[in-house]
Protein backbone atom coordinates (compact mmCIF):
# COMPACT_ATOMS: atom_id res chain seq x y z
CA UNK A 1 0.00 0.00 0.00
CA UNK A 2 1.21 3.60 -1.07
CA UNK A 3 0.72 6.25 1.78
CA UNK A 4 2.11 9.67 1.61
CA UNK A 5 2.72 11.88 4.79
CA UNK A 6 3.64 15.25 4.63
CA UNK A 7 4.59 14.89 1.16
CA UNK A 8 6.62 11.71 1.48
CA UNK A 9 5.24 8.34 0.05
CA UNK A 10 6.45 4.84 1.35
CA UNK A 11 5.15 1.39 0.12
CA UNK A 12 4.11 -0.59 3.68
CA UNK A 13 1.91 -3.72 3.90
CA UNK A 14 -1.33 -3.83 4.69
CA UNK A 15 -2.40 -3.33 8.41
CA UNK A 16 0.53 -1.10 9.46
CA UNK A 17 -0.83 2.33 11.29
CA UNK A 18 0.15 5.41 10.20
CA UNK A 19 2.50 6.03 13.16
CA UNK A 20 3.96 2.79 12.02
CA UNK A 21 4.35 3.75 8.32
CA UNK A 22 5.33 7.50 9.39
CA UNK A 23 8.38 5.65 11.79
CA UNK A 24 9.40 4.07 8.63
CA UNK A 25 10.20 7.27 6.93
CA UNK A 26 11.85 8.62 9.90
CA UNK A 27 12.50 12.51 11.20
CA UNK A 28 10.22 14.91 12.42
CA UNK A 29 7.23 13.93 10.51
CA UNK A 30 7.24 11.44 12.99
CA UNK A 31 4.20 11.82 15.26
CA UNK A 32 4.72 11.40 19.04
CA UNK A 33 3.61 8.49 21.61
CA UNK A 34 2.69 8.71 24.82
CA UNK A 35 0.73 5.54 25.21
CA UNK A 36 1.57 3.27 21.89
CA UNK A 37 4.33 0.68 22.98
CA UNK A 38 5.69 -1.66 20.28
CA UNK A 39 6.28 -4.58 22.87
CA UNK A 40 3.08 -4.13 24.54
CA UNK A 41 -0.05 -5.48 23.06
CA UNK A 42 -3.10 -3.59 22.04
CA UNK A 43 -1.39 -0.17 23.16
CA UNK A 44 -2.66 2.70 21.80
CA UNK A 45 -5.56 4.78 21.55
CA UNK A 46 -5.46 6.79 24.59
CA UNK A 47 -3.19 9.66 24.83
CA UNK A 48 -4.09 11.34 22.06
CA UNK A 49 -0.67 13.48 21.06
CA UNK A 50 0.15 11.35 17.91
CA UNK A 51 -3.54 12.64 16.27
CA UNK A 52 -2.74 13.34 12.68
CA UNK A 53 -5.09 14.60 9.45
CA UNK A 54 -5.92 11.98 6.81
CA UNK A 55 -6.28 14.78 3.89
CA UNK A 56 -7.21 11.95 1.32
CA UNK A 57 -8.65 8.48 2.69
CA UNK A 58 -7.59 6.32 0.07
CA UNK A 59 -7.40 5.85 -4.14
CA UNK A 60 -10.55 4.70 -4.23
CA UNK A 61 -12.50 7.06 -1.74
CA UNK A 62 -10.23 10.12 -1.73
CA UNK A 63 -12.58 11.97 0.85
CA UNK A 64 -10.85 13.32 3.78
CA UNK A 65 -11.07 12.03 7.25
CA UNK A 66 -13.43 14.51 9.03
CA UNK A 67 -11.85 14.26 12.37
CA UNK A 68 -8.24 14.53 13.11
CA UNK A 69 -7.30 10.51 13.78
CA UNK A 70 -5.04 8.91 16.39
CA UNK A 71 -1.94 7.84 14.37
CA UNK A 72 -1.33 4.85 16.45
CA UNK A 73 -4.93 3.16 15.60
CA UNK A 74 -5.58 4.40 12.52
CA UNK A 75 -4.10 1.72 9.38
CA UNK A 76 -3.37 3.03 6.08
CA UNK A 77 -5.56 2.49 3.47
CA UNK A 78 -4.07 2.54 -0.63
CA UNK A 79 -3.19 6.16 -1.78
CA UNK A 80 -3.65 7.61 1.77
CA UNK A 81 -2.47 11.17 1.94
CA UNK A 82 -1.78 12.27 6.02
CA UNK A 83 -0.92 15.57 7.01
CA UNK A 84 1.35 15.31 10.34
CA UNK A 85 3.88 18.40 11.07
CA UNK A 86 2.66 19.95 7.60
CA UNK A 87 -0.33 20.99 9.01
CA UNK A 88 -0.38 23.87 11.64
CA UNK A 89 -4.71 22.84 12.70
CA UNK A 90 -2.75 18.79 13.85
CA UNK A 91 0.20 20.92 15.53
CA UNK A 92 -2.59 23.13 17.36
CA UNK A 93 -5.14 20.29 18.20
CA UNK A 94 -1.53 18.55 19.99
CA UNK A 95 -0.65 21.72 21.75
CA UNK A 96 -4.26 21.80 23.10
CA UNK A 97 -3.49 17.84 24.33
CA UNK A 98 -0.38 18.64 25.84
CA UNK A 99 -2.24 20.89 27.93
CA UNK A 100 -5.20 18.79 28.84
CA UNK A 101 -2.49 16.29 29.71
CA UNK A 102 -0.44 18.63 32.28
CA UNK A 103 -3.96 19.90 33.77
CA UNK A 104 -3.63 17.45 36.30
CA UNK A 105 -0.04 16.60 36.23
CA UNK A 106 2.31 18.46 38.80
CA UNK A 107 4.95 20.29 38.28
CA UNK A 108 7.27 18.65 40.11
CA UNK A 109 10.29 17.91 37.97
CA UNK A 110 12.82 19.21 40.25
CA UNK A 111 12.08 16.37 42.09
CA UNK A 112 10.97 13.73 40.09
CA UNK A 113 13.05 11.03 38.57
CA UNK A 114 11.82 10.92 35.33
CA UNK A 115 13.14 14.31 34.99
CA UNK A 116 15.74 14.05 31.68
CA UNK A 117 13.80 10.88 30.31
CA UNK A 118 10.13 12.61 30.68
CA UNK A 119 8.08 12.08 27.59
CA UNK A 120 5.78 14.64 28.72
CA UNK A 121 8.61 17.04 29.86
CA UNK A 122 9.74 17.00 26.83
CA UNK A 123 6.60 17.49 24.85
CA UNK A 124 5.30 20.42 26.53
CA UNK A 125 8.84 21.85 26.39
CA UNK A 126 8.46 21.43 22.31
CA UNK A 127 5.27 22.62 21.90
CA UNK A 128 5.86 25.36 23.89
CA UNK A 129 2.93 25.04 26.66
CA UNK A 130 3.64 27.54 29.27
CA UNK A 131 0.09 28.60 29.55
CA UNK A 132 -2.99 27.14 30.37
CA UNK A 133 -6.78 27.69 30.95
CA UNK A 134 -6.95 25.43 33.66
CA UNK A 135 -7.95 27.55 36.98
CA UNK A 136 -9.00 24.60 39.02
CA UNK A 137 -6.85 22.51 41.60
CA UNK A 138 -5.12 19.74 40.52
CA UNK A 139 -5.95 16.49 41.87
CA UNK A 140 -4.00 15.51 44.63
CA UNK A 141 -3.00 11.44 45.79
CA UNK A 142 -1.12 9.82 48.99
CA UNK A 143 1.69 8.06 47.48
CA UNK A 144 1.14 4.17 47.26
CA UNK A 145 3.18 0.94 46.92
CA UNK A 146 3.00 -1.43 44.41
CA UNK A 147 4.71 -4.45 46.28
CA UNK A 148 7.99 -3.45 48.23
CA UNK A 149 9.87 -2.30 44.86
CA UNK A 150 7.68 0.14 42.67
CA UNK A 151 6.22 3.41 44.01
CA UNK A 152 3.44 4.85 42.27
CA UNK A 153 2.94 8.45 42.55
CA UNK A 154 -0.55 8.54 40.93
CA UNK A 155 -0.33 12.62 40.77
CA UNK A 156 1.79 12.73 38.28
CA UNK A 157 -0.42 9.81 36.27
CA UNK A 158 -1.74 10.56 32.56
CA UNK A 159 -3.63 7.70 32.45
CA UNK A 160 -1.86 6.33 29.13
CA UNK A 161 -2.74 2.53 30.25
CA UNK A 162 0.37 1.37 29.85
CA UNK A 163 1.01 -0.22 32.97
CA UNK A 164 -2.27 -1.96 32.34
CA UNK A 165 -1.72 -3.39 29.40
CA UNK A 166 1.92 -4.59 30.22
CA UNK A 167 0.47 -6.17 33.84
CA UNK A 168 -2.15 -8.15 31.53
CA UNK A 169 0.35 -9.34 29.36
CA UNK A 170 2.66 -10.38 32.29
CA UNK A 171 0.40 -12.11 34.65
CA UNK A 172 -1.80 -14.78 34.78
CA UNK A 173 -4.56 -13.25 36.89
CA UNK A 174 -5.13 -9.29 36.33
CA UNK A 175 -3.84 -7.75 39.49
CA UNK A 176 -3.71 -4.10 38.40
CA UNK A 177 -5.88 -1.93 36.50
CA UNK A 178 -7.65 1.67 36.19
CA UNK A 179 -10.30 2.72 39.01
CA UNK A 180 -13.22 5.22 37.98
CA UNK A 181 -13.23 7.28 35.16
CA UNK A 182 -12.44 11.02 33.93
CA UNK A 183 -10.67 12.76 36.23
CA UNK A 184 -10.84 10.18 39.26
CA UNK A 185 -9.25 7.81 37.29
CA UNK A 186 -6.71 6.02 39.43
CA UNK A 187 -4.31 3.06 39.05
CA UNK A 188 -4.74 0.41 41.64
CA UNK A 189 -3.43 -3.21 41.86
CA UNK A 190 -6.95 -4.41 43.40
CA UNK A 191 -6.68 -2.99 46.43
CA UNK A 192 -2.77 -2.55 47.26
CA UNK A 193 -2.31 -5.68 46.26
CA UNK A 194 1.40 -6.58 45.59
CA UNK A 195 2.33 -6.66 41.61
CA UNK A 196 3.90 -9.76 42.44
CA UNK A 197 5.06 -11.21 38.79
CA UNK A 198 8.38 -11.82 37.81
CA UNK A 199 8.44 -8.90 35.28
CA UNK A 200 6.67 -5.94 37.26
CA UNK A 201 9.45 -3.84 37.80
CA UNK A 202 8.93 -3.50 33.20
CA UNK A 203 6.03 -1.26 34.11
CA UNK A 204 8.26 1.81 36.20
CA UNK A 205 10.24 1.59 32.49
CA UNK A 206 7.27 2.18 30.17
CA UNK A 207 5.48 4.59 32.19
CA UNK A 208 6.26 7.58 30.18
CA UNK A 209 6.34 10.38 33.08
CA UNK A 210 7.17 9.65 36.83
CA UNK A 211 4.23 7.97 38.10
CA UNK A 212 6.45 4.29 38.88
CA UNK A 213 9.21 4.96 40.12
CA UNK A 214 11.87 2.35 41.34
CA UNK A 215 11.92 2.52 45.39
CA UNK A 216 16.20 0.96 45.26
CA UNK A 217 16.65 4.29 42.79
CA UNK A 218 14.01 6.92 44.13
CA UNK A 219 16.15 9.88 44.90
CA UNK A 220 19.96 8.64 44.40
CA UNK A 221 20.62 10.78 41.12
CA UNK A 222 19.34 12.65 38.35
CA UNK A 223 19.49 10.41 35.45
CA UNK A 224 22.53 12.87 33.18
CA UNK A 225 24.53 12.48 35.79
CA UNK A 226 24.80 8.46 35.36
CA UNK A 227 26.52 6.52 32.47
CA UNK A 228 24.23 3.98 30.63
CA UNK A 229 26.20 1.05 30.23
CA UNK A 230 24.80 -2.23 27.84
CA UNK A 231 25.57 -5.05 30.11
CA UNK A 232 24.85 -8.96 30.22
CA UNK A 233 24.38 -11.60 32.91
CA UNK A 234 22.99 -15.30 32.39
CA UNK A 235 19.76 -15.35 33.97
CA UNK A 236 17.78 -18.48 34.08
CA UNK A 237 14.51 -15.64 33.47
CA UNK A 238 15.57 -13.26 30.63
CA UNK A 239 17.88 -12.59 28.54
CA UNK A 240 20.09 -11.00 31.12
CA UNK A 241 20.52 -7.93 27.96
CA UNK A 242 19.76 -4.99 30.37
CA UNK A 243 21.38 -0.96 30.53
CA UNK A 244 22.91 -0.45 34.18
CA UNK A 245 23.14 3.34 34.54
CA UNK A 246 26.32 3.63 36.45
CA UNK A 247 28.73 6.65 38.21
CA UNK A 248 32.13 5.72 38.23
CA UNK A 249 31.87 2.02 39.23
CA UNK A 250 28.62 1.65 41.08
CA UNK A 251 25.31 0.70 39.58
CA UNK A 252 22.55 3.00 40.63
CA UNK A 253 19.71 1.07 38.32
CA UNK A 254 19.06 -1.10 36.10
CA UNK A 255 16.72 -0.80 33.00
CA UNK A 256 15.37 -2.01 29.83
CA UNK A 257 17.76 -1.32 26.67
CA UNK A 258 16.18 2.19 25.38
CA UNK A 259 14.55 1.72 21.55
CA UNK A 260 14.15 4.58 19.31
CA UNK A 261 10.60 6.96 19.94
CA UNK A 262 10.97 6.56 24.07
CA UNK A 263 10.96 2.31 23.72
CA UNK A 264 12.54 -0.64 25.01
CA UNK A 265 13.86 -3.47 23.57
CA UNK A 266 12.88 -6.28 25.31
CA UNK A 267 11.41 -6.74 29.07
CA UNK A 268 13.91 -8.04 31.94
CA UNK A 269 13.54 -9.65 34.84
CA UNK A 270 12.94 -8.43 38.37
CA UNK A 271 16.26 -10.19 39.55
CA UNK A 272 18.32 -8.02 37.34
CA UNK A 273 16.47 -5.12 37.69
CA UNK A 274 16.31 -4.65 41.31
CA UNK A 275 18.32 -7.40 42.74
CA UNK A 276 21.86 -7.29 40.38
CA UNK A 277 23.39 -3.74 41.44
CA UNK A 278 26.83 -5.08 41.97
CA UNK A 279 29.41 -4.42 38.73
CA UNK A 280 30.92 -8.33 39.14
CA UNK A 281 26.76 -9.49 38.34
CA UNK A 282 27.27 -7.96 35.05
CA UNK A 283 29.37 -8.26 32.22
CA UNK A 284 29.27 -4.62 31.01
CA UNK A 285 29.71 -4.38 27.05
CA UNK A 286 30.46 -1.00 26.74
CA UNK A 287 28.71 2.68 26.30
CA UNK A 288 24.88 2.62 24.87
CA UNK A 289 23.99 5.18 23.10
CA UNK A 290 21.42 7.19 24.11
CA UNK A 291 19.43 10.36 22.45
CA UNK A 292 19.90 13.34 24.29
CA UNK A 293 16.83 14.56 23.07
CA UNK A 294 15.75 15.57 26.79
CA UNK A 295 15.01 19.03 27.63
CA UNK A 296 17.08 19.05 30.93
CA UNK A 297 19.70 16.34 29.79
CA UNK A 298 23.52 17.88 31.01
CA UNK A 299 24.73 20.64 28.63
CA UNK A 300 21.15 20.05 26.35
CA UNK A 301 19.22 23.14 28.40
CA UNK A 302 17.98 25.65 26.44
CA UNK A 303 15.41 28.67 27.41
CA UNK A 304 12.61 28.72 25.13
CA UNK A 305 12.19 31.76 23.16
CA UNK A 306 9.47 34.00 25.07
CA UNK A 307 6.85 34.68 22.29
CA UNK A 308 3.95 34.17 24.53
CA UNK A 309 2.35 37.45 26.55
CA UNK A 310 0.73 36.97 29.18
CA UNK A 311 -3.31 37.99 29.36
CA UNK A 312 -5.87 38.17 31.74
CA UNK A 313 -7.73 35.10 30.71
CA UNK A 314 -4.08 32.84 30.79
CA UNK A 315 -1.88 32.01 33.72
CA UNK A 316 0.94 30.15 33.89
CA UNK A 317 1.34 26.03 34.29
S1 LIG B 1 1.07 4.99 35.96
FE1 LIG B 1 2.36 5.61 34.21
S2 LIG B 1 2.18 3.89 32.74
FE2 LIG B 1 0.49 3.68 34.23
S3 LIG B 1 -1.27 4.72 33.26
FE3 LIG B 1 -0.24 6.22 34.62
S4 LIG B 1 1.21 7.31 33.27
FE4 LIG B 1 0.60 5.43 32.19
Amino acid sequence: MKVTIDGHTIDVEPGTTILQAARKIGGDIVPPAMCYHSLIENTGGNCRVCMVKVAQGSERDPRPMPKLVPSCKTEVQDGMVVENISNPNVLEARKNVVELLLINHPLDCPVCDQAGECELQNLSFKHGVEMTFFEEDKRVFEMTSLGDKIKLHMNRCIVCFRCVKLVDQISPERQHGLLYRGDRAEISSYIQKAVDSEWSGNIIDVCPVGALTDKTFRFKSRVWFLKPMEAHRDCDTCSGNALVWMFGNEIYRVTMRNAPYGEHEELICNTCRFEKKNVSDWEIIGPREYPKFSVINQNNYVTPPKKVVINADKRLL
